[in-house]
C-alpha cells in the first residue's frame, strides 16, 4: 500500500492550524489562565451537587437551555429571545463568525487581544483586519477602529480587554454603532471585575447591531463547566439557534449554571476580594526592579519585566508558580500576564518573584 498523505486533504483554509496549547504545566499555584481561584462557598457547591444528582443523564439536553436562558434573561432584564447559551463563550464567538463572516467579509479586531477571534475568523475564511493598539498605553486607536469598521462585517471589542486589562470607552462603542454598519461584538468575559456600571448589556435593546458576550468561566468560577452566553437582538439569536450544534450545552452544565446564576449574590464577596487583591498585587508588582504594570479592570494584570520569559520559566521550575508568558507576542515584548489569585497565592507569587528577580540572574 502506498503511503497516503491524508493530512494534505484537509480543507485549505484549515491547513496549518495547531491544537490550542494553554501552556499549562502542573504547578502548586496556577495564575496562568485568568480563572477564578477562590473556593466557592460550601452551600453553593452543595446546591450544584444536588442539581447534578437530580438531573437524568439518559435524556438529551434542552437544545436552547431555556430554563437557564430564562434565569439569565431575568437577571439582565431582557427577553428569553435575546439570550443564547453556548459551550463557553468560545462556541458563541465561533458561531457568530461562522454565521456573519465568511469569504469576502472581514472581522476587525484591536490586538493585542484574545487570539481566538483571529483563529476562528481564519477557520471561517473571514478576512481579519488588525487595528493595533498604542504600543505604550496599549489602548485602542479609536479613529482607526471606526475607519476600519466601516468596511467590516463584524468588529470584536473586548471590555475589559485580555491581556491588557483596560475597559472599553463606551464612546467608542457609540461611534462604532453610529458611524458604521458593522455588527459590534462586545466581549465582556471579565466585566464583573470592573463594577456594575461597566457593562453595556443595557444598550442591546436599542441597538440591534450590538451583541454582548458573557461567560460563567471567570467571575462565576466555572471555567470547567463550559458555559457562556450572548445577549443580542432576537434576529441574531435566531440565526445562532439555527446553526448551532444542537446539544452543545450538556444537561449537567445547564443544571449547574442555572443554580449559579440564581445564587450569584453569593459570588459578590469573592469578586470584591479579587478586586481588592488586584490593587494590592498591582502595587507590589510595580515595585519590582524595571517593572511596568498596566492598569487593569479584570482579574489579571499585565506586567512588563526585564527577561520576562526567563522569569516565567524560573517561577514555574523553581517555585511551582505558573503565570502566562506573552513575551513572544507582537507588541508585548517582555510581558507576563498574571491572574489575581487568593491572598495566599498572590503572596506565593510575590515571594517567588522576589527570589527570582531580586536574587539576580533572571
Ligand atoms: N473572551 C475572552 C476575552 C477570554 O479571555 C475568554 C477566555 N479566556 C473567552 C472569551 C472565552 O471564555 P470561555 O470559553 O471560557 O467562556
Amino acid at each position: 500500500m502506498p503511503l497516503q498523505d491524508v493530512a494534505a486533504r484537509v480543507r485549505p483554509a484549515l491547513a496549518g492550524f495547531e491544537p490550542y496549547d494553554p501552556a499549562f504545566s502542573p504547578c502548586e499555584v496556577n495564575l496562568s489562565a485568568n480563572e477564578n481561584t477562590h473556593p466557592l462557598p460550601a452551600a453553593v457547591l452543595r446546591r450544584f451537587a444536588d442539581a447534578c444528582a437530580a438531573t437524568p443523564l439518559n435524556r438529551y439536553p434542552d437544545p436552547l437551555a431555556n430554563e437557564l436562558r430564562d434565569e439569565l434573561a431575568a437577571w439582565h432584564g431582557v427577553a428569553r429571545e435575546s439570550v443564547m447559551v453556548g459551550n463557553g463563550g468560545d462556541e458563541l464567538l465561533f458561531n457568530l463568525i461562522f454565521s456573519f463572516g465568511g469569504p469576502g467579509r472581514s472581522l476587525v479586531v484591536a490586538p493585542p487581544c484574545f487570539e481566538e477571534y483571529k483563529n476562528f475568523a481564519k477557520m471561517c475564511e473571514t478576512d481579519v483586519v488588525e487595528v493595533w493598539r498604542d504600543p505604550q498605553s496599549l489602548l485602542p486607536d479609536t479613529d482607526a477602529l471606526v475607519d476600519a469598521a466601516r468596511e467590516a462585517a463584524i468588529v470584536m471589542i473586548t471590555s475589559p480587554n485580555n491581556p491588557t486589562g483596560d475597559l472599553v470607552d463606551s464612546a467608542l462603542v457609540r461611534r462604532l454603532l453610529d458611524e458604521t454598519d458593522a455588527l459590534v461584538l462586545l466581549d465582556e468575559a471579565y466585566v464583573e471585575f470592573a463594577g456594575a456600571q461597566a457593562s453595556l448589556v443595557s444598550w442591546v435593546a436599542a441597538n440591534p447591531r450590538l451583541m454582548v458576550l458573557r461567560t460563567l468561566s471567570k467571575a462565576f468560577a466555572l471555567a470547567g463547566l463550559r458555559c457562556g452566553y450572548l445577549i443580542a437582538d432576537p434576529q441574531v439569536i435566531d440565526v445562532l439557534a439555527a446553526i448551532r450544534q444542537i446539544y452543545s450545552e450538556d444537561v449537567l452544565a445547564q443544571a449547574v449554571a442555572t443554580q449559579a446564576v440564581r445564587l450569584r449574590a453569593e459570588l459578590a464577596p469573592i469578586v470584591a476580594d479579587i478586586v481588592a487583591e488586584r490593587k494590592e498585587l498591582a502595587e507590589r508588582l510595580a515595585r519590582l526592579p524595571g517593572a511596568h504594570v498596566w492598569p487593569s479592570q479584570a482579574n489579571f494584570l499585565l506586567v512588563r519585566l526585564p527577561n520576562a520569559a526567563v522569569v516565567r520559566a524560573r517561577l514555574r521550575d523553581e517555585h511551582s508558580v505558573l503565570v502566562r508568558d506573552f513575551s513572544y507576542a507582537k507588541g508585548l515584548a517582555d510581558c507576563l500576564r498574571v491572574t489575581v489569585g487568593t491572598h495566599a497565592e498572590n503572596n506565593r507569587l510575590m515571594a517567588a518573584l522576589a527570589a527570582v528577580v531580586e536574587g539576580g540572574q533572571a
